[in-house]
């Protein structure tokens, strides 16, 4: 705490101890003002400027110090001033005391309080940053809240100090009426809580509900004006049409069957979409493959003394296939068919707030209407419009799958996690493949020593790892291909025979109907917390809406676009994503959930580091995969989770244990104290919360638990 902080700090206990210490409250009481009515109206009477300053002053340091005491003054200020003087003094006087109390409490605690939960204070910060001034408002009519707890509560948050009084002002304006005019008549009343009459409370209840309401009808005017120029069809076909069969169209769909709403799902290419057909599905068959094909090759390491791999690529790429046809049947037609949901094979074009055209793959077309329609068209790879690329061709994670012979040289662009997983699989089953990432690591988003761990993995598999290098243009040179990159200034030349591009993912949000009903769009929809677009009956989740690109967030998102979409304006909730977790599926495995160290260094977070290297557990070890790190970032001095990233074997899996915990509000001691398997992964789980309990032992009361042992053994 700086200087003038302790100075104010200081001044105020000085203040307040005064206020204690001489028992000047008896003097803001009832039974005070009652024995010196007559000689304080007279001094009114007699100086009435001076005898409303004084009032005036004392009023704003009552409030201002946040003393016991305002409502029995203003009650006073009725009785001394009337109703319009009365009303004057005490509306400015609190407005402004009130603003005081703001002031300190933001100089004095803001700062602190927000460098200290600001990652829990984010939805209210940015709640009140937007809309403040109306939850100021409402506070301010409901009485229930008592007037000090709101200045100083207020003080913490963003909302604008001339926001606040002004706000403060008119807010407590009516509240202020009451209980000065209940002051006229204080001689009927013997105590505050006499003015609670059940009608004066039931005023102010209607007070506290008027801002509610007002807001509801701006809500519902809004929403007039969005479908201005639309016809609403006076009846509906379906409760629900989704658009959009992949992870999140698919359990959009299935939820509002299972709460027996008429819903149709319309897909115009394959069912299960990206995640089963060209994305999760396939790329983990793939990594399969190739991890069997790593183990092979370090045979030795397990006391084998040779072991050849004989195997055709094609043969790998239809094991891929295979497996998608597996899986297929759990997103298939029929399947959802029999849950209750009408599948359409064809493409969906929106062409009012209510109704969507379909072009059924056989060639039929025809209108359907419906209450609610959730947009879940998901994302498409990003081509960058590097020169050249044409003509050199490309494959991207839609069309890699076709693969049967394996290219010689892979150049693979982009070290996000689509092109890092492919990279590594590729180079296992044999491809010589060169990474080219522009940034200085690949896997951005984790902590620099994650990327350094695959990168070193990466090298010493043999894949050529480029950071720093920028694409300029393809050529071809004698019939070879060449990507002509940028490296330090300098110009690096790359041959290759074939390119996956894997520089990010766009979301498919043209050509279907949002342009021609203005539904906002910047790299995704544009939704509200409730996954709402500018149509409130028009919803969207998944890839399309972001902020995430992950199967489990759009499957997460599909629960909050069915239910809100189904059951608003009755309920609607908010998608939460206070816990997200990923993993990147290569070798070593990278997962995480909540922030990394880099986020809670660029964000402010106070945060401890508690790691456990797994090159130390003993299964880790027996299976010949003793590498990688838990880091569990916790809040300073407390076991609260707030992120972990796990780099290691199974990754993926062991991150569920923290996710389950920062979920249910678990902490590491709790961890700590569950029996985990022996020998086991998940065991590390264990010992970084043991580490963390180590680094916070109480030492003092071990140096006395240790004095205790010795006088046990008689040697103290
Ligand atoms: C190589 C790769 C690996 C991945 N690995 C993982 C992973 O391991 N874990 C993970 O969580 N995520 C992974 N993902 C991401 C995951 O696949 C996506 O986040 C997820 O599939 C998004 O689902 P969605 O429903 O939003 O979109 P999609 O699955 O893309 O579904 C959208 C559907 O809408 C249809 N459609 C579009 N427009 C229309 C229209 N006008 N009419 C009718 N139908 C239409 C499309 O044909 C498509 O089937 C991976 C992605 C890729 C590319």
């Amino acid at each position: 705490m700086n200087i003038r902080r302790l100075l104010l700090l200081a001044a105020l206990a000085a203040l307040v101890l005064t206020y204690f210490g001489l028992d000047l409250g008896r003097f803001l009481s009832l039974d005070y003002f009652k024995s010196q009515q007559a000689a304080i109206e007279a001094w009114r009477a007699a100086q009435p400027l001076k005898a409303a300053l004084a009032f005036f002053v004392a009023y704003v340091a009552v409030t201002g110090l946040s003393l016991p005491g305002a409502a029995v003054m203003t009650l006073v200020g009725g009785a001394v001033f009337g109703l319009f003087w009365g009303l004057l003094l005490v509306s400015f006087a609190s407005s402004l005391g009130a603003t005081l109390a703001f002031l300190v409490s933001r100089f004095l605690l803001r700062d602190w309080v927000q460098k200290r939960f600001g990652d829990r204070l984010r939805a209210i910060n940015a709640g009140v940053e937007k809309e403040g001034g109306f939850y100021l408002f409402t506070l301010r009519l409901v009485p229930v809240f008592p007037f000090f707890v709101i200045n100083l509560l207020m003080g913490l948050t963003p909302i604008r100090t001339w926001t606040f009084y002004w706000v403060s002002q008119i807010g407590m304006l009516a509240g202020t009426l009451v209980y000065v005019n209940a002051g006229t008549q204080l001689a009927k009343i013997d105590s505050p809580a006499g003015i609670l009459s059940p009608a004066l409370l039931g005023s102010f209840v209607l007070l506290g509900l008027f801002p509610l309401i007002a807001k509801k009808i701006v809500g519902t005017l809004a929403a007039r004006k969005v479908y201005a120029g639309w016809q609403r069809p006076a009846r509906f076909d379906r409760n629900l049409i989704v658009i959009g069969a992949g992870s999140a169209g698919l359990v959009t769909a299935y939820i509002a069957a299972a709460v027996k709403a008429k819903v149709t799902l319309i897909e115009k290419h394959r069912l299960g979409g990206d995640c089963l057909n060209t994305g999760c599905v396939p790329s983990k068959a793939l990594i399969r493959s190739a991890k069997l094909l790593s183990h092979m090759r370090r045979a030795q390491e397990f006391g084998i003394r040779s072991a050849r791999a004989e195997f055709d690529f094609a043969d790998v790429m239809e094991r891929v296939q295979r497996v998608i046809r597996t899986v297929e049947p759990h997103d298939s037609a029929e399947r959802y068919s029999g849950l209750g949901v009408e599948v359409i094979e064809g493409t969906a074009t929106i062409v009012s707030p209510w109704e969507v055209d379909i072009v059924r793959n056989s060639g039929e077309s025809e209108r359907l209407s419906a209450r609610s329609i959730v947009i879940a068209t998901g994302a498409r790879p990003f081509i960058p419009p590097i020169p050249g690329i044409e003509a050199v061709g490309y494959f991207t994670s839609d069309t890699v799958w076709e693969l049967r012979e394996l290219p010689r040289r892979l150049l693979v662009l982009g070290g996000g996690p689509i092109g890092c997983e492919l990279t590594q699989a590729f180079a296992r089953c044999g491809a010589s493949v060169t990474q080219v990432q522009h940034g200085p690591r690949i896997m951005v988003r984790e902590d620099p020593e994650v990327s350094e761990l695959v990168m070193q993995r990466f090298r010493a598999e043999g894949i050529a790892v480029l950071v720093n290098h920028e694409a300029r243009k393809f050529v071809i040179e004698d019939g070879e291909k060449i990507l002509v990159a940028e490296h330090q200034g300098q110009e690096v030349r790359i041959p290759f025979d074939a390119l996956l591009v894997a520089v990010g993912r766009v979301a498919n949000i043209a050509g279907y109907g949002l342009e021609e009903l203005g539904i906002a769009t910047g790299r995704t929809i544009e939704t509200n917390d409730f996954l709402q677009t500018k149509y409130p009956n028009i919803y969207a989740a998944g890839d399309v809406a972001g902020p995430f690109q992950f199967t489990h967030t759009a499957a997460h998102q599909a629960w909050y676009a069915a239910v809100n979409s189904l059951f608003d304006p009755f309920r609607k909730f908010r998608a939460d994503y206070s816990v997200i977790p990923w993993a990147t599926f290569v070798e070593p495995e990278v997962a995480r959930v909540g922030i990394n160290e880099s986020e809670a260094r660029e964000r402010n977070i106070a945060h401890e580091v508690t790691v456990y290297g797994i090159d130390d557990l003993d299964r880790a070890i027996a299976d010949g995969e003793a590498h990688g790190f838990i880091k569990v970032l916790t809040v300073p001095g407390k076991d609260r989770i707030l992120g972990v990233t796990i780099v290691g074997e199974h990754a993926g899996d062991l991150i569920a244990e923290y996710v389950l915990a920062m979920r249910q509000g678990i902490g590491l001691n709790r961890i700590l104290g569950t029996i985990h398997i022996y020998p086991t992964l998940a065991e590390a789980n264990k010992y970084v919360a043991g580490n963390w309990k180590k680094a916070h032992a109480p030492q003092k009361l071990l140096a006395w638990v240790a004095r205790f042992h010795a006088w046990r053994l008689g040697q103290a």
